[in-house]
């Protein structure tokens, strides 16, 4: 089948996490892969995001279907069952404005810049060498350090998943995933709704 532009994305998702490892700043542009979804499935109403445009996706159906780094299992139910995949959204929300409230700190200037990256949460890991000072506010260098552990976070954890179970497993259960996957549904409540209403 003929490959299409959207189908190399992957050299992005790739690109971008390298870029963190020279310069913290570049996370920033991550935010990309949080709106982008986001917009095109209030505007379009489907999960074309997912389906054509998400390097992420992509570089995980490449590693794990090409390069034969998965296992190819099923994934467990409990894994793919509403309460653990909206509790997952509910989790990865709190630590998201958790991360949001510590860059706050910062720009208020009552906590330190953090030159570290947070993996799974948990694991602080000094990143210094990737921050080489900056002529903004260090505030915007702690949304970059805390939104990178996010994106790194989200990284090793669907690279763990896809390799015990199939390539893209960790698409059920992603953030993103449910999040456009809610608004598409909404969006099809209302516009039933409208239709029914008329
Ligand atoms: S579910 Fe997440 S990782 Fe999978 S394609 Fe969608 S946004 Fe990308």
């Amino acid at each position: 089948m003929k490959k299409r532009w959207y189908d190399f994305l992957w050299i992005l998702s790739l690109t971008y996490l390298v870029l963190g490892f020279f310069n913290i700043l570049f996370a920033w542009l991550g935010l990309l892969c949080f709106f982008i979804p986001l917009i095109l499935s209030v505007v379009k109403g489907s999960k074309g995001y997912c389906n054509r445009y998400c390097g992420r996706g992509q570089l995980f159906g490449l590693l794990g279907g090409r390069f034969g780094l998965s296992r190819n299992h099923d994934i467990p139910k409990w894994m793919k069952s509403k309460w653990f995949r909206y509790g997952f959204l509910i989790f990865f929300f709190i630590m998201f404005f958790q991360m949001l409230w510590n860059t706050y700190l910062v720009f208020a200037g009552t906590a330190d810049l953090k030159q570290a990256v947070t993996l799974l949460w948990t694991f602080r890991v000094p990143w210094r060498w990737a921050y080489h000072g900056t002529l903004v506010h260090p505030g915007v260098a702690q949304f970059a350090f805390g939104f990178y552990s996010v994106m790194l976070t989200s990284t090793i954890l669907g690279f763990l998943t896809m390799l015990l179970f199939k390539p893209r497993s960790w698409c059920v259960y992603c953030p993103m995933g449910t999040m456009t996957q809610l608004i598409c549904k909404a969006r099809r409540a209302c516009t039933k709704g409208a239709c029914e209403s008329e």
